[in-house]
């Protein structure tokens, strides 16, 4: 932790309010209710700790290092530890079947599949526990006037519009964030995104019939296939959860798959040993829907002192680094620390933090594309096997 120079208690609260109910604008509504601050939640969908619809699509995430410290900085690491799996290495499958381990690192150390659903739903519950946070669900931010401080929200169960002011305003609301696109029509606001050639789809690999795991349970599992591949992280209920990387045009691409036929005979060509274990693949494959890739690079993630851009709003990266929600709640380590120091400075505070972040955040997004062609590619190359292998299961 930065040494603190500013006593948070000594600082008159403030009425906060966050954009996005989802992982990182409930970590960070934790985080600003803990500095004494009342903080208002608005979420575009329901709540899904009621709703099975919402969680219909539910995929895992690789909770890493910085993810942990960010959990622990509001003393929820170890609830989410219990529902987590750690994976200790790469298990790859080549064509053939044949498994290679190669471990993330030394003895003990590991990354952890957790159910973003889950995540969700446990950080809910411990928002709503605090009594200085208000959390207000199905309601969409349409509009923001940062002139005037005030934001259009939508009710999406009645369809009825108001207009709501605000004092600060903290966009996480993700990569297609609607606080950001209000900064968009600001002067001098720079912004990109650059989507790959290649979408993801959402699959799954059974639990075995006595509920057990039918791969290595403690290990995140690629397919790799050169312009393409597979990964598959583990569930608590024996199940992993799959993800096609694949392109959209080409001979091996989305577009070419058009028929269960034809999804099955791929599936046994290239993914042989996994097509067993997944019954469910070709009604999964085509009522499941195929997302896109996108990276988001803007700067500057403020407005005066009064807006900031966090997680996906301000650096939407692609999944291949394992990195896009650890970096969102490392926003809001980094965030608390500079509270403690700056307490309502929020000019200074907001300026240190945007331009600490930035450098790290443009980094991970090439981290992440990077590890795209390494882990579809180099990580089935002999060369670079240096890890023991392990014959069958
Ligand atoms: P989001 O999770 O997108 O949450 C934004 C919230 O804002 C949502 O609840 C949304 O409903 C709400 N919202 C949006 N618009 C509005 C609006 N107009 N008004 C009100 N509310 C709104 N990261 C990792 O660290 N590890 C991984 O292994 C990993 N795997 C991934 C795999 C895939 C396939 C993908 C696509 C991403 C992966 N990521 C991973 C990235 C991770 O999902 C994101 O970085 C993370 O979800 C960002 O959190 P966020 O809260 O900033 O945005």
């Amino acid at each position: 932790m930065l040494a603190s120079t500013h006593s948070a208690a000594s600082e008159p609260a403030e009425t906060l309010t966050v954009m996005g109910g989802g992982l990182v604008g409930c970590l960070l509504a934790l985080y600003l209710a803990r500095h004494g601050h009342s903080v208002e939640v608005f979420e575009r969908r329901p709540d899904l700790r009621g709703s099975t619809t919402v969680e219909a699509r539910s995929i895992n995430l690789a909770l890493s290092d910085r993810g942990w410290r960010a959990l622990e900085g509001v003393g929820i690491a170890e609830a989410v530890r219990e529902v987590a799996i750690p994976m200790r290495g790469r298990m790859m499958h080549d064509a053939a079947g044949q498994l290679t381990f190669q471990p993330y690192g030394q003895a003990g150390q590991a990354i952890y599949s957790v159910s973003r659903a889950g995540l969700n739903r446990r950080m809910l519950d411990l928002v709503e526990q605090e009594p200085n946070v208000r959390v207000q669900f199905n309601q969409r931010c349409q509009h923001v006037d940062v002139r005037r401080r005030q934001l259009e929200l939508r009710d999406e169960t009645t369809r009825e519009t108001r207009t709501v002011p605000y004092q600060r305003l903290f966009g996480a609301d993700g990569a297609y964030s609607a606080v950001r696109a209000a900064l968009q029509r600001t002067d001098r606001f720079n912004y990109s995104q650059h989507y790959l050639d290649y979408g993801y789809k959402e699959l799954t690999i059974e639990a075995g019939p006595d509920g057990s795991w039918a791969l290595e349970k403690n290990a995140l599992h690629i397919w790799p296939r050169g312009q393409y591949m597979m990964i598959a992280l583990p569930n608590l209920d024996g199940s992993f959860n799959c993800t096609l990387y694949f392109p959209y045009e080409g001979p091996n691409s989305f577009a070419a798959l058009q028929t269960p036929a034809q999804v099955r005979a791929f599936f046994a060509e290239h993914f042989a040993d996994a097509l067993p274990l997944m019954p469910a693949l070709e009604t999964e494959f085509f009522a499941n829907p195929t997302s896109s890739l996108v990276t988001v690079r803007c700067f500057p993630w403020t407005y005066a002192d009064d807006v900031l851009l966090l997680g996906d709003a301000s650096h939407a990266i692609v999944p291949f680094y394992g990195q896009g929600m650890n970096a969102g709640f490392e926003d809001c380590t980094v965030l608390a620390e500079l509270l403690d120091r700056h307490g309502n400075n929020w000019e200074a505070l907001l300026r240190e933090f945007e331009t600490s972040r930035k450098p790290d955040a443009d980094a991970m997004a090439d981290l992440a594309v990077y590890n795209f062609h390494e882990m579809r590619d180099r990580v089935a190359d002999p060369r670079f096997l240096l890890q023991k292998k392990i014959e069958g299961k």
